[in-house]
């Protein structure tokens, strides 16, 4: 797989008005209804470098958008790599220091490693912990077709389902790296009412990702139902959108050495149709499909030892 460059087609909209927010945390807002509901929780740039999440919460906030019921917390996770974002070097601002979306559990949380994104993790934490529902909005290193990402819970599949959109929803365990956001606490816990999805809008900067990122915030608030639904439906397509693909993820590839490479230009998504097809080397190990019509899952470009290179899944009924 080739170091393809892309365009940089969006503008990151600028995120500095919502520093001071009204929650004690920076860059985090909280609005409550008069009526009682769940707190839903709504947040960009867990990753600095993807901008179409920071585009949907910058639409929430400039049309004034507020919850119907319950609370509305509107959050820019990652805000100082957000705003390092160079687009002459757009791959440098995923993170400062480390991945944000890999310290979510509490051994990570409460040990005793430092880093600007786990400061910031700290910081969000008691609010990540009061909200009963989450979607994270990030976006792809490839040009592939938008995928929520619902987790391996059965409940996570149902209000990705349930949310109707994207056109793929992607079962599928987090990284070998560490926990995500979306795992946190009573999210990734079978047996909580709290729920949680991620939701990879397109390419990082790819135009059609920040309409995808509007069109799954407004779709997963509607069916939350703490939105006003005539404002959702004047910025959604008229058409409802096409039946959802759901993949089943059953292997994480992780790198063990530092040769890994792809055997072929993959992007995500592609169907490898007979088991035993080899698709990339780790070292001189060959990864081959474990069954046939195997689907890959988001194909890194990052290529270290401990990061998942791609996963493998099946389309299921
Ligand atoms: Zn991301």
């Amino acid at each position: 797989m080739s170091e393809k460059t892309y365009k940089i087609e969006l503008t990151p909209p600028t995120i500095e008005p919502y520093r001071p927010g009204n929650t004690g945390v920076d860059f985090v807002t909280t609005f409550e209804a008069d009526r009682p509901g769940p707190h839903v929780m709504v947040n960009a740039v867990t990753h600095g470098n993807e901008l179409c999440g920071a585009i949907a919460v910058d639409f929430l906030f400039k049309h004034d958008v507020r919850p119907s019921r319950g609370r509305l917390t509107l959050s820019f996770a990652n805000h100082e790599a957000y705003q390092r974002f160079d687009p002459s070097d757009p791959t440098a601002t995923r993170f400062v220091d480390e991945d944000f979306n890999r310290l979510w559990s509490p051994e990570v949380l409460d040990g005793g490693r430092d880093s600007l994104e786990l400061r910031r993790a700290r910081a969000l934490r008691p609010i990540v912990d009061q909200a009963d529902f989450l979607l994270d909005i990030h976006s792809m290193q490839t040009e592939c077709a938008p995928l929520g990402m619902a987790g391996p819970l059965p409940k996570g599949r149902n209000l990705a389902t349930a949310v109707g959109y994207p056109g793929h929803v992607v079962m599928a365990a987090g990284h070998a790296a560490g926990r995500l956001m979306r795992d946190y606490a009573g999210f990734g816990d079978a047996v909580s009412a709290k729920n949680a999805m991620l939701v990879e809008c397109g390419q990082h900067w790819e135009a059609s990702s920040a309409p995808v990122a509007i069109e799954s915030t407004l779709r997963f608030l509607r069916h939350l139902d703490v939105i006003d639904s005539d404002f959702a439906d004047a910025h959604l397509p008229d058409a409802p959108p096409a039946p959802q693909k759901l993949i089943e993820a059953t292997v994480a590839v992780t790198i063990e050495t530092d040769r890994f490479a792809f055997d072929g230009d993959f992007s995500g998504l592609e169907v490898i149709p007979i088991a035993g097809t080899v698709i990339a080397y780790d070292g001189d190990e060959a990864i081959a499909t474990p069954y046939d019509d195997c689907v890959l899952i988001m194909p890194s470009l990052r290529r270290k030892p401990g990061q998942t290179a791609v996963r493998l899944g099946r389309y299921v009924a």
